[in-house]
């Protein structure tokens, strides 16, 4: 399997290449140059074989030669290592909880995998890559405990003081080892602008060898197809579900599309947002236009321009009919999310985080027009995450998860740093 640029400008590469790379060299993002049909019968037993065989078949052709079956086999059983339950919430709804990982977010299985990927390509250690995230919160804590302890790699975390929430600070900066983490004086678009401005920074790339871990890389985004195939697993329905997902840069969404085009039968997508409308004001006006993006209480959704949402659009042709017939969306304004987390907890004792609920309430306007139909949604972080939120919804004091019982007792590691990329510049140039 090959990938090519989307912008055209790039030769093809592999799955390795396109995994160290992130990016082509043309500034476009990769794609898989076909998509690979899954093998006569699959689906009809699909309940037949563990989630670590259907990862591995899933996986193995988007990876191709690039790494060999039994350390494939070992990535895919790491990376897919917890839970993945699917609960009814009412008659028509479902929930596929994806918050059961390390760091109680659905990012974990794409982090997890991308990491033992960069790990292997790694292994001869010839050289050293310095990975740069900005996050909101989520993205940080999965990508430090994905990337902790793997050789070669050093992580350096950059986060919005006083912006992320208890258990996601405990998160970022409480790893050590090859994880550090800049606890940046404003907010996540000034963490967002100093990554950015460092790629394009000659002394930077000229020192040291920059990599980025965000949803455009295939090695992150190729793996959260699982989740779909997961779903379809535990799905005791004859007709196939509508599938609602909490979307910010459209990673997610995009690889169940792919599940989707390989075989998986759904019925239909959803794509739910939050007040950061640019795709469901194209599916409006069939205008795309990006736009700032603008802060709510589904915090991981806060994106203007969704850099994946061009591969959807490659996958239908640029044409908006075809999409359509496939994939609807949505914009839910935050009063409307916390009203559902509160309303879902009083009415069906089911507590959802801010994203989830996004998702939640899209997906069941969705049902009330299509009577017929089940839906499942995407609950992509524990409530817990989010306590501020969900605590005043819900009017209840969230309880610690016991997995993550030992973050407390650990003691917070950070650089201060100001917002500015000269400091940043300068500070990681004397490393
Ligand atoms: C990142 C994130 C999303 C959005 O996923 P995309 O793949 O960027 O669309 C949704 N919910 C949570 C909790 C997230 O962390």
């Amino acid at each position: 399997m090959l990938y090519y640029s989307l912008n055209h400008q790039s030769s093809k590469v592999t799955f390795a290449e396109a995994a160290v790379r992130g990016q082509a060299p043309d500034k476009g993002l990769y794609f898989p140059e076909h998509i690979p049909q899954l093998p006569e019968g699959l689906i009809k037993n699909i309940r037949s074989y563990s989630k670590e065989e259907l990862g591995f078949i899933v996986m193995k052709p988007y990876v191709g030669e690039s790494i060999p079956d039994d350390v494939l086999q070992q990535i895919v059983a790491e990376t897919i290592n917890f839970d993945f339950p699917l609960v009814k919430v009412t008659d028509n709804i479902y929930s596929l909880e994806l918050f059961h990982g390390p760091t109680l977010a659905f990012k974990d299985v794409g982090a997890r995998f991308m990491s033992r990927c960069l790990g292997y390509f790694n292994r001869h250690a010839y050289h050293h890559t310095t990975l740069l995230v900005a996050t909101s919160g989520d993205t940080g804590g999965a990508v430090a405990n994905g990337f902790l302890a793997v050789d070669g790699v050093e992580v350096i975390i950059l986060y919005p003081s006083g912006k992320v929430s208890p258990i996601q600070e405990l998160q970022l900066t409480t790893c050590g080892q090859n994880i550090t983490a800049l606890e940046v004086q404003g907010n996540f678009d000034d963490c967002q602008a100093i990554v950015k401005q460092a790629f394009m920074d000659a002394d930077l790339t000229g020192k040291l060898s920059l990599t980025s871990a965000n949803s455009i890389n295939v090695a992150r985004w190729l793996p959260q197809q699982l989740y779909y195939f997961f779903a379809y697993q535990q799905w005791q329905r004859h007709e196939p579900p509508v599938i609602c997902v909490p979307s910010g840069n459209f990673g997610n969404i995009c690889a169940g599309l792919v599940a989707h085009l390989s075989g998986l039968p759904v019925k239909h997508f959803i794509a739910a947002c939050n007040a950061n409308d640019a795709v469901p004001q194209f599916f409006k006006t069939g205008n795309y236009q990006s736009k700032q993006a603008v802060a709510t209480i589904s915090n991981a959704m806060d994106v203007g321009n969704p850099s994946n949402f061009v591969r959807i659009l490659e996958m239908f042709n640029h044409e908006l009919p075809a999409l359509q017939n496939v994939l609807s969306s949505y914009s839910i304004d935050d009063a409307t999310t916390a009203a559902t987390i509160k309303n879902v907890y009083e009415q069906h004792n089911y507590m959802l985080d801010p994203h989830g609920a996004v998702a939640y309430y899209a997906l069941n306007e969705y049902l009330q027009q299509h009577t017929n139909d089940n839906g499942i949604f995407l609950e992509t972080a524990h409530p817990v995450k989010f306590p501020d939120t969900v605590e005043e919804a819900t009017n209840t004091r969230i309880p610690f998860p016991e997995s993550v019982q030992y973050l407390k007792g650990k003691e917070k590691k950070s650089i201060l740093m100001p917002a500015s990329f000269e400091d940043f510049k300068e500070w990681l140039m004397k490393r």
